[in-house]
């Protein structure tokens, strides 16, 4: 039985405006943000940063929806924890909750994320969240996508029974090292953590299994959050570990985040640095290059040179250092080639194979399936034409040509 205390002096207003800043510290799905576009929330990536490195289109936003923003957890760089002097706390019944989520299902159209703060202990929160999802797919009938949040050290039999309602489910990883569990979410640690990702990967892996029992699952994936600067870890560190979650878990994606610090946390060891914004986007870019073009972290973040820079995107960074692989011919180089090239992406990498079939590959043809050559054209031989001059004896041009304005650009 659920008994939840229902503060009554916080309109449903009142609530969704405090899910909006609480949203701002998770950000585990690619769409998200509630009721913010998405050049808003620092966190998600703007997909124009993806051109060269992934041609995939923006994703939909999904509204996130809070069961309650009262945590018995004090993590430093969040809005919800314990510690935090505030009168504005809330908790949502899973009716209310439910209401709530459907009506923003409704207006959004891509489907909702529920999720929350550790209300009581991690099994009571997560059994609410199972009864709001019941009451949605049973009692109100909504069909479309859900992505429920598991919460840290949840029971196996409850992940069971949130997989038989939500189409996706996470549980968030937060630091690249065990010294940042420590560092900046003194609860959390790799047990409760890794325990449910295992569980939620069994689930998605043998769902037919549990459909065979007659428990049908519905969650076919699963994802999950890694904060960049909880610790003084490397790039390469964070490469790494993002290398063995996607194998091991057999995760769908790993969503970045920059440690931010923005009040005052109690408990904690200070003073803390938030980290620049820029690493998120650089570490979205170095994660779809190992997950969709066949880079390993040792390249895009060399012993050497183990951070990515703000200055550089990774693929440009790997081209420039291993300038000696360069002009590559477009018309013989294989699939895997013709992705590493600066400024060809997936798209246009098929395209160019597509091409082939017809003849010859010429810079005109290139700009005519609209390759923009702009980049691209200091690193390939079309037909045996090269059209960037003498640049490949000079890399230290190439290098400048293609550093990034940092004062120009977003952070
Ligand atoms: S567990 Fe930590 S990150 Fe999650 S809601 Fe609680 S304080 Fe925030």
């Amino acid at each position: 039985m659920i008994h939840i205390n229902h503060d009554h002096t916080l309109t449903l207003e009142n609530k969704i405006l405090l899910m909006q800043e609480d949203a701002r510290f998770d950000v585990a799905d690619p769409q998200l943000s509630y009721g913010t576009t998405q050049s808003e929330d620092e966190s998600i990536p703007d997909p124009s940063m993806f051109q060269d490195i992934h041609a995939a289109q923006a994703p939909p936003k999904v509204p996130k929806i809070f069961l309650s923003n009262k945590c018995i957890f004090n993590c430093a760089y969040c809005g919800c924890r314990a510690s935090r002097d505030t009168d504005q706390r809330y908790c949502n019944t899973p009716s209310e909750l439910a209401e709530i989520a459907l009506q923003q299902a409704k207006d959004n159209g891509h489907g909702i994320f529920i999720t929350s703060a550790i209300y009581q202990n991690a099994n009571y929160t997560e059994e609410i969240i199972i009864e709001t999802l019941r009451i949605l797919r049973k009692e109100l009938f909504y069909n479309g996508y859900i992505h429920a949040k598991i919460m840290p050290g949840t029971d196996p039999h409850l992940i069971e029974k949130a997989g038989q309602y939500a189409n996706r489910l996470s549980v968030n990883i937060e630091v690249a090292q065990n010294a940042g569990y420590e560092r900046v979410a003194k609860q959390k640690n790799k047990e409760n953590i890794l325990v449910p990702m295992q569980h939620i990967s069994n689930l998605v892996r043998n769902a037919k299994q549990y459909k065979s029992n007659g428990n049908p699952i519905l969650a076919k994936s699963q994802t999950t959050q890694l904060m960049a600067g909880s610790t003084e870890e490397t790039d390469r560190t964070i490469m790494n570990l993002s290398k063995a979650l996607y194998k091991k878990y057999n995760l769908s994606r790993v969503y970045y985040t920059a440690f931010q610090y923005v009040q005052e946390a109690k408990g904690y060891e200070l003073p803390f640095t938030s980290t620049p914004l820029w690493r998120t986007k650089r570490l979205y870019q170095a994660d779809r290059l190992l997950q969709l073009y066949g880079f390993t972290p040792e390249e895009i973040t060399p012993d050497k040179v183990p951070n990515l820079t703000e200055s550089m995107d990774p693929k440009m960074g790997w081209a420039l250092r291993n300038i000696h692989l360069f002009p590559v011919e477009v018309n013989t180089a294989d699939y895997e080639q013709l992705l590493r090239i600066p400024g060809i992406g997936l798209t246009f990498a098929q395209k160019i194979i597509r091409a082939r079939r017809y003849g010859k590959v010429t810079h005109q043809t290139l700009r005519r399936i609209g390759v923009v050559l702009k980049k691209s054209t200091y690193f390939i031989t079309c037909n045996g034409k090269y059209e960037g001059g003498d640049i490949l004896s000079h890399p230290e041009l190439l290098h400048q040509m293609f550093t990034e304005d940092s004062s120009s650009k977003e952070k």
